[in-house]
């Protein structure tokens, strides 16, 4: 038994901050994946919806390989050819007009509330910044992403944190547009499908009333896609299914592929917000994860797009048959499944001994497999599923 060894090392070394499950993986394909004593298992989770491509693509590695054969890093006062390139990609796929790079889903968050914050400022000067955001969201674990994440469990410990926050019930348009009409309000951050929050989509009736209502009051529509940008819901960015276009929008997540990478695209309204010197990031459109990202984006087509719902289709009715199995929320391939008589957290831990990786969103079964995974790798996760389930 390696794990034994290895559990001892990691506790000696590192904080502990996850409440890490007994499995330590070593290497994968596509939605399989071996741990240390080569035990197979199906990955539902994509290491939280981060590897698009599954595990060791085939060409995501070579465009990779390419590119640390020639430049690893520069920074960002010079310009480097992958990172216009993953820029124009994004443009094209989203509709939007600028792409600014970070490393992950925190770091867009911080980004965008700072362009809404200065679009305001420049247009109506000091004294409208306050965003509202929705509860029982989630948007990150920095100190001002956290002062925007409807959810207090987040919240204890760590106070104070940054002002300028208000928080709306989802789904909920008379709420939201009383929290939308008070004084100061330069903008609303939500996601359309609150994902940590329990895989949650918003109304399209609300999502349409909150969007018309901003357009009209010059509010700026946030949208973060980090979870659910980079075709995870069926359409590249979920607002493309609600039919229109944010003001600004955030991504991580997916795009890499499996390398840090995140990325704030700006609409019309916003794309000259911020000027040198407003915002940086060091390792931001890194020329080796974007290298990556181009390729992980050039497999965005129509016919990838409409694999990924019919696949979702095809879990949700499966899941549906299970025992303990009350319903299932989600879209595309992020998918929630309310559970009966069993807790989500005993799922995975059950699953894990029988080979299959699933993750929690609250009281749900949360699933985010690979958006490449093969019907084969589904039937055999979710057959280990289902005897998870029957086992307990
Ligand atoms: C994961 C997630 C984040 C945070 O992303 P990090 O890369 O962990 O900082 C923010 N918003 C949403 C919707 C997420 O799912």
């Amino acid at each position: 038994m390696q794990f034994d060894s290895i559990k001892a090392r990691d506790d000696a070394a590192i904080m502990h901050t996850y409440a890490r499950f007994p499995v330590a993986l070593e290497r994968g394909q596509n939605a399989t994946c071996w741990d240390a004593d080569g035990k197979e298992y199906i990955d539902l989770t994509a290491g939280i919806g981060v590897n698009a491509l599954g595990f060791s693509d085939e060409g995501w590695q070579k465009a990779i390989a390419a590119q640390l054969g020639k430049l690893q890093h520069i920074s960002n006062l010079y310009y480097t050819l992958p990172c216009i390139q993953a820029a124009e990609k994004l443009k094209e796929l989203s509709g939007m007009e600028k792409v600014f790079f970070s490393n992950s889903g925190a770091e867009s968050n911080e980004g965008a509330i700072k362009a809404a914050r200065k679009y305001s400022l420049l247009k109506y000067g000091e004294g409208r910044s306050t965003i509202v955001s929705l509860e029982n969201s989630f948007h990150g674990r920095t100190v001002t992403t956290l002062a925007a994440t409807g959810q207090m469990v987040f919240h204890k410990d760590f106070f104070p944190f940054t002002e300028g926050f208000v928080f709306a019930k989802a789904n909920d348009w008379s709420d939201t547009l009383e929290k939308l009409g008070q004084q100061g309000v330069c903008a609303i951050l939500m996601e359309l499908v609150q994902g940590e929050g329990g895989v949650l989509p918003l109304d399209q009736a609300y999502v349409s009333a909150v969007v018309d209502y901003c357009h009209k009051n010059d509010i700026l529509v946030i949208i973060d896609e980090v979870q659910t940008g980079m075709a995870r819901t069926g359409s590249f960015l979920a607002y493309q299914q609600f039919g229109f276009l944010p003001d600004l929008c955030t991504m991580a997540k997916g795009i890499g592929g499996g390398l840090p990478l995140g990325a704030v695209l700006f609409g019309e309204k916003t794309k000259e917000a911020l000027v040198p010197g407003d915002h940086a990031s060091t390792y931001g459109g890194n020329p080796i994860a974007c290298a990556g990202a181009v390729e992980v984006l050039s497999r965005v087509s129509s016919e990838f797009l409409a694999e990924v719902a019919k696949k979702g289709e095809y879990i949700t009715k499966k899941l549906l048959s299970f025992p303990h199995v009350a319903g299932v929320s989600g879209l595309g391939l992020m998918l929630g499944a309310s559970l009966e008589g069993v807790t989500s957290r005993d799922v995975v831990v059950k699953g894990n001994e029988l080979g299959v990786l699933t993750l929690t969103a609250k009281e749900k079964l949360r699933l985010l497999p690979p958006l490449t995974i093969s019907y084969e790798e589904i039937d055999k996760g979710l057959a280990r599923l289902e005897e998870t389930l029957k086992a307990l």
